[in-house]
Order: C-alpha cells, then sequence, then structure tokens
C-alpha cells in the first residue's frame, strides 16, 4: 500500500453521480476502512440517469425504482453522505476543499466525479416550458410537462435528444425534432448511421428537420407557443427541451490546476490526474491502455466502471485501467449498443442488412478493429471484445461474414 495506511487516509468524493458512486461503495468493498467523505449537490442519492429519458420519462418505471441507493444505504456502508452540498472551492496546499455552507473538508485523497452540466444557447429563452435534461428533478418536471404536451420542440439530435423523441412518440405525442447537422447522432456515430437513425425516427412518425435551427422564438407570457424554422412559417409547439449536449463540470478541476485536454482533465493509466488526486466519469480523459490515447466518454457504465476501479486503486495499488468503452441507446425497439472507440477509422465493414433491423459495423484502422456498432446484435459486441483488446489485424471480408467465427478472428 502507498504512502499512508488506509486508515490513515481520508478519501473525499466529489460528486455523487455514477462514478462518485461506484468509487464510494468500490472502496468498501475492497475494505478500505478510513474515512469516506461523498458530496453531492443532488437531494437525492445516486440514481439511474439513464431510465430518465426512457422508462421514467415514460411513466413505465416508479420514482422508487430509479435510485441507485436509498437514503440509509450509505450510512449502513459507512460513507459520510453530504447531499445538496455544492463543493465551491478546493485548494491543493491545505488538501481541503471548500463546500457551499462554508465547511472545510480535508482529504488525502480526492476523487473528482462531478459530471456535466446541459449546455444552454443565447438565443433559447429561459421560459416555463423550456425544459433541459440533467438530474432527476429536471426528468419529473419534463415528464409532467410532456403528459400534458402534444408537440414537443426538441432542439438536439443527440442520445438525450433522440431518447426524449422516441419516448414523447411511444407516449403518443408529435415530437418535432430540429437539429443543426445533416443527420441524428452524426457526432457520435457518423453519418451514416446517422442517416439509419433519421430513418427509424422519421418511418415512427417524428417531424425531426435536420440542417436547421430554430431563428425566431414567439412566446405569449412566460410559455413558448411557436418557433419558426429558417424562414418557414410559425411551427406550434407548447413544450421545448434543449438537449445540445454537456459541459464537463471542471471548476474545481480548474482551480486545482489539474492537466487539462480532450475536453477534461487529463489522468493516466490508473486514472490518476495527480499524486492523490484521481478523476472519472464525463469529466476523465483517460489515457487508454488499448488505444495509447486519451479518451473522454459521456456514458454510464464508462462512469461507473472508472469509478469502481478508483475505489479499488486507492484501497490497493493503482493499476492501469483496461475496460473497453460501452453504451448503449434505446430508441422504440431498437437497442443500441457500442464498444471501443472510433474517433479515427479508416474504414467501415457493415456485417447483416444495413436497412433492416439487426446488424453491426466495424470501425477498422489500418485493418484493426477499433470499434464495433451493433443494433438489435447484443452477441455481436460479446464475441468482438477479444478483437479490440487484441488490436489483431483482420480481413473485412472476414468481419462482414455473417457465418464467421468472430472470437476465432482475434486468434
Ligand atoms: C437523461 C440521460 C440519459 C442517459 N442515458 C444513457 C444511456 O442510455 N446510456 C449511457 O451509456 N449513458 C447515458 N447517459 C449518460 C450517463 O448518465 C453519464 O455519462 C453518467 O451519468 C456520467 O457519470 P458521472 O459520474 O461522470 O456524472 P453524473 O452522473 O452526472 O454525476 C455527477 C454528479 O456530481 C454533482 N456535482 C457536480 N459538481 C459538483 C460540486 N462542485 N459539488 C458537489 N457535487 C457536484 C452533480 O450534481 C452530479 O450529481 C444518460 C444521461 C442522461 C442525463
Amino acid at each position: 500500500m502507498s504512502e499512508q495506511r488506509a486508515s490513515e487516509r481520508r478519501v473525499v468524493i466529489v460528486g455523487a453521480g455514477a462514478a462518485g458512486d461506484g468509487a464510494a461503495e468500490a472502496l468498501r468493498k475492497a475494505g478500505f476502512d478510513g474515512p469516506v467523505v461523498l458530496v453531492g449537490r443532488d437531494r437525492h442519492p445516486a440514481y439511474h440517469r439513464p431510465y430518465l429519458s426512457k422508462q421514467f420519462l415514460r411513466g413505465e418505471l416508479p420514482i422508487d425504482r430509479v435510485g441507485l441507493r436509498r437514503g440509509d444505504d450509505y450510512e449502513k456502508l459507512g460513507i459520510e453522505w453530504l447531499g445538496e452540498r455544492t463543493a465551491v472551492g478546493a485548494s491543493r496546499p491545505e488538501s481541503s476543499v471548500v463546500l457551499d455552507d462554508g465547511r472545510f473538508v480535508r482529504f488525502d485523497v480526492l476523487v473528482l466525479a462531478t459530471g456535466g452540466t446541459p449546455r444552454w444557447l443565447d438565443t433559447i429563452p429561459r421560459l416555463d416550458n423550456v425544459f433541459a435534461l440533467r438530474s432527476l428533478d429536471d426528468a419529473v418536471s419534463l415528464k409532467q410537462a410532456l403528459e400534458e404536451a402534444r408537440r414537443p420542440l426538441i432542439i438536439g439530435a443527440g442520445f438525450i435528444g433522440a431518447e426524449v423523441a422516441a419516448s414523447a412518440r411511444m407516449m403518443g405525442k408529435e415530437p418535432l425534432v430540429v437539429e443543426l447537422a445533416p443527420v441524428p447522432l452524426g457526432r457520435a456515430l457518423g453519418e451514416e448511421m446517422g442517416q439509419v437513425y433519421a430513418r427509424i425516427h422519421r418511418d415512427r412518425g417524428v417531424d425531426l428537420r435536420t440542417s436547421t435551427a430554430v431563428s425566431e422564438w414567439i412566446a405569449d407570457g412566460s410559455r413558448v407557443r411557436a418557433v419558426r424554422l429558417g424562414d418557414g412559417a410559425p411551427e406550434e409547439v407548447d413544450l421545448v427541451l434543449v438537449a445540445v449536449g454537456i459541459e464537463p463540470e471542471l471548476t474545481l478541476a480548474r482551480e486545482l490546476e489539474l492537466p487539462m485536454g480532450v475536453g477534461g482533465v487529463l489522468v493516466d493509466e490508473t486514472l490518476r490526474a495527480e499524486t492523490g488526486v484521481y478523476c472519472a466519469g464525463d469529466i476523465a480523459a483517460h489515457r487508454h491502455p488499448v488505444f495509447g490515447r486519451h479518451l473522454r466518454v459521456e456514458h454510464w457504465q464508462v462512469a461507473r466502471k472508472q469509478g469502481q476501479a478508483i475505489g479499488q486503486a486507492i484501497a490497493g495499488e493503482p493499476t492501469p485501467y483496461h475496460e473497453l468503452p460501452w453504451f448503449w441507446s434505446d430508441q422504440y425497439d431498437v437497442n443500441l449498443q457500442y464498444l471501443g472507440n472510433a474517433v479515427a477509422f479508416d474504414q467501415a465493414v457493415w456485417r447483416g442488412d444495413r436497412d433492416g433491423d439487426r446488424f453491426a459495423v466495424f470501425y477498422l484502422q489500418e485493418g484493426r478493429v477499433q470499434a464495433v456498432l451493433a443494433v438489435n446484435e447484443a452477441k455481436t459486441i460479446r464475441l468482438s471484445r477479444e478483437l479490440i483488446s487484441r488490436q489483431v489485424t483482420v480481413a473485412p471480408d472476414a468481419l462482414a461474414a455473417e457465418t464467421s467465427d468472430l472470437r476465432a478472428l482475434a486468434g
């Protein structure tokens, strides 16, 4: 064990979401018996954010099933959970964070897991029926408004916008989705998959307008009642969701002068930004041992697993974090899963019928699989893990043939 005995070190975790909660629990599971303080702005104990745009929003899952924890779980784990508390400052010389009630909390090891805040555009009015979606409280307000809406307007067709559009349609609403790019989900999945998703949404009745933006907001008192797109006629809407991405929450990281890059905090293979300071989740740009570059991923499982790895590292010895990034998105009956990272690829190989409802795409760079995307094909994801981890060269024809054994191709 490093520097001090575990029981003498005090671990402070800022951010009690997917990563922060994962780190706190993993510390105890790994036998760490020193003090653990978990500071979270949210008034709820950690919950499953992914439900907020899907089952919870549609009323299929009650609020008590959204939680990852009940209030007394932290007490049982011996974790001091400071809910509804924001860390507003941090000092390296004093090894402490300052809370919004003026309290100083000293740390030996600090974990930053502060996630992100929904991005907002200056041109969008902050009126009563204009929403963002990140927290459970956001979701409660949006759900209530959506239930009464007929034509919700969704600004942005990234994952959150696309999932809320699907949920709204499944609730019998007539969503209008406005996206500046030529296709939905283009930034995350590229042009070709974006076209697939455009078809999926339009076939199911979503009014999806791409390569355009709102040019005029028309309000009635405190509510938006219509918008104009480009130079078109006014479109009546009764609710607006702004879903144009997040800004990673980096205030404390900047104050601590942690190394920055790829839109977040640069952390080494063990998720450490510097001695005694770890970062996980949406804010962490992790130097991934498989890809040999820093990756910052805004997805649930990555945050959760990084948090858990940090907990284990603090309780034991830091070891490189090897997990391949993995995420999913559910829209209607379409389950998308994605394993790996294909920021750079020179070839996309399709396996299965791209116009059908089950297929996979392999993204290759110099003949090596960087990522695989699968639609209603979870098995392909499982079978491709070694292909990505081992970075072996593989023939595109073999990947495309549905009869070939993906595990065998990994050697
Ligand atoms: C509606 C929705 C649906 C999603 N669906 C999916 C999905 O289907 N699949 C998928 O892979 N991913 C999904 N995601 C993304 C996933 O939830 C996030 O990537 C993940 O939650 C990031 O975890 P995190 O711990 O980094 O941040 P968070 O879970 O956001 O936790 C950060 C916490 O830190 C708190 N905080 C921030 N600053 C401070 C401070 N100074 N002091 C105290 N507390 C602070 C915040 O209030 C927040 O509670 C979804 C996200 C949303 C919003």
